[in-house]
């Protein structure tokens, strides 16, 4: 590479006041999915789109994907392309637009969607999840820019819809309808989780199953339980019973943290009203995370084998069901392109050493992964995101500005 990683520095530095205007702007653009009743990521993308075209970074494409539940009657999705020396392969930033919302506003010490920088700082919806990924990857253009350098491999910034509620009018219409945005041998960065010194790059999910338990009994009152079949108790012992699929999948993988699967009784729908009525119906779920491994009809069938035995012991009728079932994606090689380069970048930038690990929950990456693409999810972050209160360090900001450049310039 012809310049050095303290020219990079230097420039993502002098960045940092710009950064957090465009954070302030965007966060004051409050992009919620009508399922979370919201209009939808128009308004922000047209910002964007306006921004970029303004800054002279790239050329700008919209994708939009039809959805009549919102005023403009479709969810943006923009591609930000630059081309490069080698027009063969890309180098692909995808991060998404719309933003969880606030929840308890009595939680939050300010308005969550007026920015407020604090010391090291600075704090609203959406500036970790996923405005620093949108921010950072603008930024690291703009220090091309800057620099007169023409990036290695053509780069394209992809900011998405959609993300925070399923996908399907964000990453999964873009891959089903234009899946020519996406080649092979790209390298493929989601900006969308990591730990907090960057050093985590993560390769692998866990498959995700939610599980939900109905007990049928029968309701009575309390002081003639004889009479009735308490679905609580048999709920209890349901729950206990269930401890052994621990045994059943006991495999371990270290590169998974927790490293093996997990199945956790979550969360319990309300039954009786009153303390001396017997309740003669309960419903339950549990949240199980699998490793890769496993194929999820196994873990039901596990589930309906506790089911039998809690039905023969208390005379209940359990019902199975699930609510979600998402089998794991196959993972993106631990010496894939992206991730070594990845590592290269926080080697030269930060003197460290990144890893390649598994995670339990879903990223949008697995859509990538299912369409045969390696992707590395990675980011610095204080993992505040959905929280009140949610914050993004402005060094994190700087410093992955800095990676992105880095692999912009350098990634071949
Ligand atoms: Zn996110």
């Amino acid at each position: 590479m012809d310049i050095s990683a303290n020219t990079i520095k230097d420039k993502a530095r002098a960045y940092l006041p710009e950064m957090i205007e465009l954070q302030r702007d965007l966060t004051a653009i409050p992009a919620l999915a009508p399922e979370n009743g919201g209009e939808g990521e128009e308004r922000k993308a047209q910002y964007l789109s306006t921004y970029v075209e303004k800054e002279a970074l790239g050329d700008v494409k919209w994708f939009n994907a039809p959805d009549d539940r919102v005023p403009c009657g479709y969810r943006p999705n923009l591609l930000v392309y630059v081309p490069g020396k080698n027009s063969k392969k890309s180098l692909t930033i995808v991060s998404h637009m719309d933003v969880v919302p606030p929840g308890n506003l009595n939680l939050w010490h300010h308005d969550p969607f007026d920015l407020v920088v604090k010391e090291d700082r600075i704090i609203g919806r959406g500036v970790e999840d996923n405005q620093q990924g949108i921010v950072c990857s603008l930024h690291a253009l703009k220090i091309l820019k800057d620099l007169d350098i023409r990036p290695a491999t053509d780069v394209k910034l992809i900011f998405v819809s959609d993300e925070e509620t399923g996908s399907k009018r964000g990453l999964q219409y873009l891959i089903r309808e234009h899946r020519e945005l996406f080649k092979k041998e790209d390298l493929i960065l989601v900006p969308d989780y990591g730990n907090e010194d960057g050093t985590m790059i993560e390769v692998a999910e866990k498959s995700i199953i939610w599980v939900r338990i109905a007990i049928k009994g029968e309701q009575c009152h309390a002081s003639v339980p004889h009479k009735g079949k308490n679905t609580l108790r048999a709920t209890a012992y349901f729950i206990v019973e269930s401890e052994k699929l621990k045994t059943i999948f006991p495999a371990n993988d270290p590169m998974f943290r927790p490293s093996s699967s997990t199945f956790e009784p979550t969360k319990k729908e309300a039954n009786v009203e009153n303390i001396n009525t017997i309740p003669g119906e309960d419903i339950f779920y549990f949240d199980c995370r699998v490793l890769p491994q496993y194929p999820l009809e196994s873990v039901i069938e596990s589930f309906r084998e506790v089911a039998n035995k809690i039905e023969n012991d208390f005379g209940v009728k359990v019902d199975i069901s699930t609510r979600m079932c998402d089998q794991a994606a196959p993972p993106t090689p631990k010496n894939s392109p992206v991730v070594l380069k990845i590592k290269e970048a926080v080697r030269a930038l930060r003197k460290l050493e990144a890893k390649a690990c598994g995670i339990g929950g879903v990223t949008v990456a697995a859509y990538l992964r299912k369409a045969g693409l390696e992707v590395a999810v990675w980011q610095t972050i204080t993992k505040t995101a959905h929280q009140p209160n949610e914050y993004c360090l402005l060094e994190n900001m700087v410093k992955d500005t800095e990676v992105m450049a880095y692999l912009m310039v350098g990634a071949t």
